[in-house]
């Protein structure tokens, strides 16, 4: 794990904190999605500040996933530290794009939390994003190793 990734994480929890945002870790993944409250975009939005969230990806062209499941971080953690930082499926899948989200156009959302195994922080999108939430994609967050 890279300290700049360690670094730009506990920049971002400590932003949240400041903010008074609740980061409750997760204990039992699936289990615990359902005793997350679901908010809107919108009061999202305003405890991130303007900020954006992040889909890391491995796939550049990746399109909206309106109605598919989707995580997305506010951190741009690198995709060989990605895996080993976030409760993500497919650990060692190497998200090497990142496609940048406005929450305020999200219409769901959960979180954040942190996952127990892990150290980042994670929002979870039952519904997903349609193509107006995408408000830029394909950025290169660099290559993982082989
Ligand atoms: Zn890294």
């Amino acid at each position: 794990m890279h300290g700049s990734c360690l670094l730009a994480t506990s920049l971002d929890i400590l932003f949240l904190q400041h903010r008074r945002v609740d980061q409750t870790p997760d204990i039992w993944p699936e289990g615990h999605l359902s005793d997350m409250p679901v908010r809107t975009g919108a009061d999202v939005a305003a405890e991130l500040a303007g900020r954006k969230l992040l889909r890391l990806t491995t796939n550049q062209h990746e399109g909206p996933r309106a109605g598919m499941k989707t995580w997305l971080t506010p951190t741009a953690i690198c995709p060989e530290c990605a895996g080993q930082m976030l409760h993500l499926p497919n650990e060692l899948a190497q998200r090497e794009w990142a496609i940048l989200i406005e929450p305020s156009l999200v219409e769901e959302l959960q979180g954040p939390r942190r996952p127990i195994m892990g150290v980042g922080i994670e929002y979870y999108l039952p519904k997903g994003y349609g193509e107006d939430a995408m408000v830029h994609y394909g950025v290169h967050l660099g290559s993982g190793t082989p």
